[in-house]
């Protein structure tokens, strides 16, 4: 075991200490799960929901110290960390009321003519031991939406956080244990996801991989994990339609805040907004003046609302991508410059199909607005993406919206709001690159047990 530094990516302090996992003693903390399998597939349904509902309010209980501990491991700011402790801690009784309505159903065997004489139903049954892999930008919620569901459904957990926010999950856990959750129920280990990742995906004892982060990583991952069941929840380059009829006011508004929430590292962020060519200058003129107005601010200060990227590396990378579009013949209407690790929030017009800003999932503070003439070719502007993770729309005609959202190729569709619009109980996944599976307790929930039919000959 080694002891390495946390450090905060805004003005790189240190923060704290975490000890790694080596792969070596990834044997142990394997037999220590396939234990806490056998004794969380006993505790009935009240016990699980018992466990989630006091890590619920124990959550609550710690809100700041949490969410000051989202802020700096993930330099996100203080209040959008509050925010993902409520939204965590609604993951959490989520999870604790989909434990106690965990049930299979009758099937009508008499219904076929050769099941005459038999009765049957189907039963949920755990899996046993899950691997569960999550990335720095939502580090407890994203966590909770895997840990929650696994002590639903009466499994085990192992949890790998991603290497630059373990803090939070560590300390999730730690209050989940405090909860009464049974020893070795959930680990979680600490180390590079190219060695200790890949190995826990690939051990035999794991049945199902349920993994967060970069379709890079993920479709790599899905290779290494045989034929284990894996979700796969990816990345996105979302879309944003603003048809000539919308609320502008309203669409900008909730555009930049979508655009520039924890500068732009949300996997859903907007990221291409297309306007109707009427309207577009007018979206433009308010999209900036509220862009402007956002205060770049240490973390933990009440104020800031733009803090750092998780890493120089990132921060260079997006501000490249900028110059790149504007190269390419892109108009920078305002920020993009870069000091450090914090990036301006930038927006840009007129982003040629080519650039990576186009193509690739930025992953940074950055949104662009291009024209549209129809809708027609507005649609085919959002399905011209690898991904398909959520979509947005704002429009007053029903029809229009109607349209958009069978034809948008995409998991999610929200009609008047943004891409980025999430509450933890819904379904949520991606289709094309953006991955496989669903989250939101009820659905995780599905992925996370199997399905046994038992029948009676009467
Ligand atoms: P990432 O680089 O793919 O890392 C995610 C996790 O995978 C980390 O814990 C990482 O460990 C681990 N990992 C890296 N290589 C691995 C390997 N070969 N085998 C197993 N695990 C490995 O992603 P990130 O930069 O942390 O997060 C950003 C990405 O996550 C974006 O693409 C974003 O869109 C996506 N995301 C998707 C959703 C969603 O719900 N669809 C939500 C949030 C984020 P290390 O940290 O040690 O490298």
């Amino acid at each position: 075991m080694s002891a390495r530094a946390v450090h905060l990516a805004f003005d790189g302090s240190v923060i704290g200490e975490v000890t790694e996992t080596p792969v070596a003693a990834l044997p142990q903390v394997l037999e220590r799960a396939q234990a806490g399998a056998r004794v969380m597939r006993e505790l009935t349904r009240e016990e699980r929901a018992r466990i989630l509902r006091k890590a619920h309010d124990q959550f609550l209980a710690e809100r700041e110290d949490l969410a000051r501990t989202v802020a700096l491991e993930g330099s996100k700011p203080i209040r959008e960390a509050r925010a993902e402790v409520d939204r965590a801690s609604q993951t959490l009784l989520f999870s604790a009321e989909e434990a106690r309505r965990l049930a299979g159903e009758e099937i009508p065997m008499d219904a076929a003519p050769g099941g005459k004489g038999r009765m049957a139903m189907t039963i949920r049954q755990p899996l046993g031991v899950i691997a569960a892999i999550t990335p720095f930008n939502f580090p407890l919620n994203l966590s909770m939406h895997k840990v929650g569901p696994a002590i639903a459904a009466g499994n085990s957990i192992i949890h790998k956080p991603a290497s630059a926010t373990p803090l939070s999950a560590l300390k999730a856990a730690k209050i989940l244990a405090d909860c009464g959750l049974p020893e070795g129920a959930l680990q979680v280990i600490v180390g590079p996801g190219g060695e200790l990742g890949r190995a826990l995906v690939s051990a035999d004892p794991v049945k199902l991989v349920t993994f967060t982060g970069s379709a890079a990583v993920g479709i790599g991952l899905r290779r290494d994990a045989g034929l284990k069941r894996v979700t796969l929840e990816l990345g996105n380059n979302s879309a944003v339609v603003v048809t000539a009829d919308a609320d502008l006011e309203l669409a900008a508004s909730s555009c930049v805040a979508g655009a520039y929430g924890h500068s732009g590292q949300t996997c859903i962020s907007v990221q291409r907004i297309y306007v109707a060519r009427a309207v577009r200058d007018a979206f433009v003129q308010r999209f900036d003046a509220a862009r402007s107005r956002l205060q770049m601010d240490h973390p933990l200060e009440d104020r800031c609302e733009i803090a750092s990227l998780i890493d120089e590396k990132e921060a260079v990378r997006v501000e490249n991508w900028i110059g790149e579009a504007v190269s390419a013949g892109a108009r920078r209407i305002g920020g993009g410059h870069r000091h450090g690790t914090v990036l301006e929030p930038a927006l840009l017009t007129d982003v040629p199909a080519s650039t990576h800003l186009a193509v690739d999932e930025a992953f940074g503070p950055v949104a662009y607005v291009n024209a549209f003439d129809t809708l027609e070719e507005a649609i085919a502007l959002v399905n011209n993406s690898r991904y398909g993770l959520q979509a947005g729309i704002f429009t007053r005609d029903l029809a229009t919206a109607w349209r958009f959202a069978r034809e948008v190729e995409c998991g999610g569709v929200l009609i008047n709001d943004v891409s980025n619009f999430r509450v933890d109980q819904m379904p949520y996944g991606g289709v094309k690159e953006s991955g496989t599976g669903k989250e939101g307790p009820h659905y995780a929930i599905e992925e996370m047990t199997e399905l046994k039919l038992v029948s009676w000959r009467l």
